[in-house]
């Protein structure tokens, strides 16, 4: 029954936070192929915590209502003994069983659509891949460094950081996405998407995603985003809550760092900014790698 014919696809995204993987995920998961789920690494805690923390599913209902999530969890149950199965665990037996559960759950309840996890961190990444239960594609998403951080900086300021927080985010981020490509190249299903050309160039970007992934394009993806009930239990609610997707480049890092930070950070992110061709100066991200 493990033969590689019968591994259950899935399609994951991996990189840095704030980078855009709500909006991808959600007009992804409106091609009738993919089921996108959120961030599965999160599964038990954000369904524990529901109740108390008055979690709403993407689709409108509470969280422990939605009766797709209701499906799911009774599948899962069936499969493994509980519905909220650790899918974090460190422990490989424990961890393979949990996934392998929840997945397959996703995959029957919404009739056999390729699974999407936006979960981004690798180390999941890599302990999916050594279950073997699975045929993984990776989708490595990447924003100019220096919006992330832009935005990183302005949560954290409100927390009460210091303007420094700014160099910390774009050291990890240098490191993360820098590694994440070496630790690609040569892998065969993995695509770098860039999120300033999913923004503008949004057709292109996603039929460029759905001919890798060998599935068919569909017309107009993001007019079926804004129709297509979807089930995400965790994600950006800024995004769930947009009737009308906007596709809109947030133009403010171009603007509101100082010369200082904008150098520093130019700097400090230099070969990131060189490996994913974005411009060095104050100008508009350069022209798109996806568009056919
Ligand atoms: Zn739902």
């Amino acid at each position: 029954m493990s033969g590689p014919t019968q591994r259950l696809r899935l399609l994951y995204i991996v990189g840095s936070g704030r980078s855009g993987s709500t909006l991808l995920s959600r007009l992804l998961g409106a091609h009738p192929d993919i089921v996108s789920v959120g961030e599965l690494l999160n599964y038990r805690q954000f369904f524990e915590s529901a109740e108390e923390r008055e979690r709403y599913c993407s689709c409108g209902s509470a969280l422990l209502e939605c009766s797709y999530w209701k499906r799911v969890r009774e599948l899962t149950r069936h499969a493994c003994g509980e519905e909220f199965p650790d899918l974090k665990s460190k422990v490989g037996a424990n961890f393979e069983a949990a996934n392998r559960a929840v997945i397959e759950a996703v995959h029957k309840a919404s009739g056999g659509r390729i699974v999407l996890d936006t979960s981004k961190r690798y180390d999941r990444l890599r302990m999916l891949r050594a279950t073997r239960a699975f045929d993984i594609s990776v989708i490595h998403l990447i924003r100019d460094p220096r919006a992330y951080g832009y935005s990183s900086l302005l949560t954290e300021l409100r927390k009460g950081q210091g303007p420094d927080v700014l160099y910390r985010k774009l050291s990890r981020w240098q490191n993360k996405n820098l590694w994440l490509r070496a630790e690609a190249v040569g892998g065969t299903r993995y695509q770098q998407v860039r999120y300033e050309d999913l923004v503008r160039y949004p057709q292109a970007t996603l039929s460029s995603i759905l001919d890798n992934l060998h599935l068919d394009r569909v017309d107009d993806l993001i007019s079926a985003a804004n129709t297509a009930e979807q089930h995400e239990f965790s994600g950006n609610s800024g995004v769930f809550s947009q009737r009308a997707l906007k596709l809109d480049l947030d133009r403010r890092y171009l603007t509101q760092l100082t010369s200082r930070q904008w150098r520093t950070a130019t700097l400090m992110t230099l070969p990131g900014l060189l490996t994913f061709r974005y411009p060095l100066t104050r100008d508009e991200p350069c022209a798109p790698e996806y568009v056919r």
